[in-house]
């Protein structure tokens, strides 16, 4: 059933709003002003937001979604708050916490809510002994914002499995049912991301796979080769999973309050992809700083294109763990995540972040990206 814009009640409070997904359901809207945004983030950082609300209903998103266009109030999506760096500023604007609830399975078919926790959503499908999300274990964050950056991690990509997308179509007005084709899924890239005032993504469908409680095949090489056997081997679900998850923390990959090193957006910056004519000057320009036997990372990309790894090429800028001296620095465990080790603001770590990039460009000529989505600020 499509569904229009429609008005729910809103309630105002004054007490702080907790952590983004922890709202309690209310049957209404709750409401904040000058609401702090930090807390709401894995980064702990950002100003306020003129106004946050919480939604714990597909009604209500549409509601304020639909309030928000009707008054050209400047609309920011918050779900788990782990890939945002929201400026010190804040958002002078509604900032929509998406809290709904739902996790459905159907067989093979998965439909889950925007709201649901991600990775509570994977050990119920790894409990169901079903295939296709297990290596995604781990990563913080909404069901809803998957499909934006198409997230993915030791082989697996949410573009895999995901067969619809149900959004709210800010354009049209309405809500829309996109096909995986339409989503338009690349590497840490989709149609929402390229186009991010247009939808708000309601609810998520999978197609997994019954593998008789095995996992699907393992693509990548450090999972296969920390459970002892071969890429492309099947192993049983809840070994892929705790095998991620044990891999993930070794790197501060796995959200830890008391660990600063996760006090991040996970990977700062996403992995080059070249040409192959901007390979080979790569190439020579790593010879020329590391030697003539030096050969940097290299994964097959697609139409002659060649990934490298932005890891690499930051620790080998001579960014290595650890690297600063303020509030923001990179993790003790990887050189891909910028981290508040408490008291920092976002211009610190955006400081951070143009040395990284300015020191990775002259090295090796190449420009990182960021990864996460800035929120009045830019790199
Ligand atoms: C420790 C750590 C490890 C991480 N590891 C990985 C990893 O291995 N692989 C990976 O891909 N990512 C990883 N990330 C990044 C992040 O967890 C993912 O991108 C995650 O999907 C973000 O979800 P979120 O709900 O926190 O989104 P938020 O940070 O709240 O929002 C991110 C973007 O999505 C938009 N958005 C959120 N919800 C919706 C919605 N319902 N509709 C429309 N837009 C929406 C927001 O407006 C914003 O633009 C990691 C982050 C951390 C902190």
């Amino acid at each position: 059933m499509r569904r229009r814009c429609a008005r729910v009640p809103v309630t105002a409070r004054t007490a702080p709003a907790g952590p983004a997904g922890g709202g309690r359901s209310l049957g209404r809207v709750q409401e904040l002003h000058d609401a702090p945004l930090a807390p709401l983030t894995t980064l702990r950082l950002g100003g306020p937001a003129a106004r946050l609300v919480t939604a714990t209903t597909d009604d209500e998103v549409i509601s304020v979604v639909c309030e928000a266009d009707d008054t050209g109030t400047p609309l920011l999506i918050v779900g788990g708050g782990s890939n945002l760096v929201i400026g010190d500023k804040g958002f002078d604007g509604t900032a929509l916490v998406v809290a709904t609830r739902g996790f459905t399975l159907d067989g093979t078919r998965l439909e889950l809510a925007a709201g649901e926790v991600w990775t509570d959503a994977v050990a119920r499908t790894v409990e169901a002994g079903l295939a296709g999300i297990e290596c995604l274990a781990g990563i913080p964050g909404s069901a809803g914002a998957t499909p934006i950056q198409n997230v993915g991690a030791y082989g697996q990509e949410v573009s895999s499995t995901i067969t619809e997308v149900v959004a709210y179509d800010r354009t049209a007005r309405e809500t829309v049912t996109l096909a995986n084709e339409d989503c338009a899924f690349s590497y840490r890239h989709s149609r929402f991301k390229a186009d991010p005032e247009r939808y708000v993504v309601l609810r998520v469908r999978f197609a997994l796979e019954d593998a008789g409680g095995l996992s699907g095949p393992l693509r990548y090489a450090e999972t296969a080769r920390t459970l002892g056997v071969e890429p492309g081997d099947r192993v049983p679900l809840g070994m892929a999973r705790e095998a991620v998850l044990k891999l993930r923390a070794g790197k501060g990959m796995v959200l830890d309050p008391e660990d600063h090193d996760t006090w991040s957006a996970g990977s700062f910056f996403t992995n080059p992809i070249l040409t192959a004519d901007a390979f080979e000057a790569f190439r020579a320009r790593v010879r020329e700083h590391l030697g003539p036997d030096a050969e940097p990372p290299a994964y097959p990309a697609g139409e002659g294109r060649t990934k490298t790894s932005a890891a690499w090429l930051i620790d080998k800028a001579g960014f290595t763990k650890g690297y600063g001296t303020g509030p923001a620095r990179i993790s003790t465990k990887h050189t891909l995540a910028l981290t508040n080790r408490g008291g920092a603001t976002t211009e610190d770590l955006l400081a951070l972040a143009r040395e990284v990039v300015a020191g990775v460009h002259r090295t090796f000529g190449i420009t990182l990206v960021n990864e996460p989505v800035t929120v009045g600020v830019h790199l």
